[in-house]
């Protein structure tokens, strides 16, 4: 495994860095966390489902607040839900399940995270998966994920540039775009006017001591 347990990162930060690579830097690097009405809502939503437990039905189980942990991808964290669909062989086949708050999104972000979820599984389990879902909160509709090699790919990929970024401690310049005013750093980043600077704290720096 390339990881051990010392060098593992949050799984949500792979969603941060597919947003935008400055805010996963100020998050992980910087530790800098703000919440605003998108991550609230958010938040609330995870707590209603992160309670963890099971439920039992003949055919089907499930378990909530999954621990989630790979030594290949170096991540660690946690399921909303873990559905398990019994096998015709006796068997259970996992089936992730997580809740977004809002609608789909154009990025690939919550797709990367439900696989990145399904590669914890398949590592912890030794099983493959094939499909999780992902549950929109503002359609009230749940949208099936194939787990196909462009998405895995995808997702190795993503952890291991956040593994780099993180090692590399640098936090890069603002870009301003469209997706800086859903974005919860949006008054501690500036995009507008911090852009080629370093770090949070080099701009703090620079305003105390113009
Ligand atoms: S405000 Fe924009 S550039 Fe700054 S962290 Fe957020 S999304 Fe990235």
């Amino acid at each position: 495994m390339p990881y051990t347990e010392d060098d593992l990162l949050p799984l949500s930060a792979l969603q941060h860095l597919l947003f935008c690579e400055r805010q996963c830097a100020l998050i992980h690097i910087e530790q800098v966390w703000v919440e605003n009405l998108f991550t609230a809502q958010g938040r609330i939503l995870h707590e209603r489902v992160d309670n963890t437990g099971h439920e039992s039905r003949r055919d089907l189980r499930l378990e909530f607040g999954v621990p989630l942990r790979s030594l290949e991808l170096g991540i660690i964290g946690k399921a909303d839900m873990v559905e398990f669909h019994r096998q015709p062989d006796g068997g259970w086949l996992p089936f992730p399940v997580e809740y977004k708050r809002g609608k789909p999104k154009k990025g690939n972000w919550d797709r990367v995270q439900l696989c990145a979820q399904a590669l914890c599984l398949e590592e912890m389990l030794t099983v493959d998966i094939f499909h999780g879902a992902l549950f929109y909160g503002k359609i009230r509709r749940r949208l099936d994920v194939v787990f196909d090699r462009n998405l895995r790919e995808e997702t190795t990929s993503t952890a291991s540039r956040l593994h780099n970024l993180v090692a590399g401690g640098i936090t890069p310049p603002a870009v301003y775009g469209k997706k800086c005013d859903a974005c919860s750093l949006l008054e501690i980043c500036l995009p507008k006017v911090a852009t080629g600077k370093k770090t949070v704290a080099a701009y703090l720096r620079s305003m105390q001591n113009p």
